[in-house]
């Protein structure tokens, strides 16, 4: 690599000027793409995605087909104009890693035995990506199965935390995220307004376990904060088409 690692903490503060517990803005709109059965638009930070969740529909290829649930299908994908250096379009090991855990964060939570025979495609695109995106799509991906109005155990909310400079940090941008020291990305499963379960928990780098220990108390307030903006998000949509 040839770019000279900057120093990531300055003063006490993150090169953007946040708080080591404090997430980028966020911004969340329910229901954005008018054939999609559900869908999302979500920014965090200068992350932008879009998610759309189509189903419970047929499944195709039929041999696919599950006579006693639903099929879940999630597809991450980055566009080529969604970071800095043009990238080659179409599923790499990274993208088919990401759809992969995303996918299995869902599967507990969604009530699969109501659909069999069905399935439930979800397709997040990364429009712009600075890092955690497989962390915001998982966000938008959860607005929108709901708007889909998909039976589900509750919401999935995710968020990362970092160690850059010695330093626990929440909600890391790109900086952080390639000069830090460890890239923790956690996903849980939100019910009744409480957090129930890890969902997903991956880890790029080196942390101790008394990191990791606070690392996790760090993401879970991250994560409420969250979680009430994609309830806000969803009960605008609600609100809006009642009254349209
Ligand atoms: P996440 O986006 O979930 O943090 P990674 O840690 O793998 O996943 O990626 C961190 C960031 O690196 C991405 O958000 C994106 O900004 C950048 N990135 C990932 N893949 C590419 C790529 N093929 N080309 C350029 N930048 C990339």
């Amino acid at each position: 690599m040839s770019e000279e690692r900057p120093q990531l903490i300055v003063d006490g503060k993150r090169l953007d000027g946040r708080d080591f517990d404090e997430l980028r803005p966020i911004k969340i709109e329910a229901g954005v793409l008018r054939r999609a059965d559900g869908s999302c638009y979500l920014e965090m930070g200068r992350n932008k995605i879009i998610a759309a969740v189509y189903g419970p529909r047929e499944v195709h290829p039929r041999h696919l087909q599950d006579p006693s649930r639903a099929v879940i299908r999630y597809r991450y994908n980055m566009a080529p104009f969604s970071v800095e250096e043009r990238k080659r379009p179409g599923p790499d090991r990274r993208s088919i890693e990401i759809s992969k855990v995303s996918r299995e964060a869902f599967e507990p939570i969604i009530m699969k035995e109501l659909f069999p025979r069905s399935g439930i495609d979800v397709f997040v695109e990364v429009l712009q990506a600075d890092a955690g995106t497989r962390t915001a799509c998982l966000n938008a991906a959860s607005v929108a199965l709901v708007d889909a109005g998909v039976a589900m155990k509750g919401i999935i909310t995710a968020v990362a935390v970092a160690k850059v400079d010695g330093q626990l940090v929440l909600d890391p941008m790109k900086e952080e995220d390639n000069f830090g020291e460890a890239d923790v990305p956690f996903a849980f499963l939100i019910r009744n307004s409480r957090i129930e379960s890890i969902a997903l928990l991956q880890m790029d780098g080196r942390m101790t376990v008394d990191e990791v220990k606070k690392g996790l108390q760090m993401a879970k307030r991250g994560a409420m904060q969250i979680y009430e903006m994609q309830r806000d998000a969803i009960m605008r949509k609600y609100h809006t088409e009642e009254v349209e």
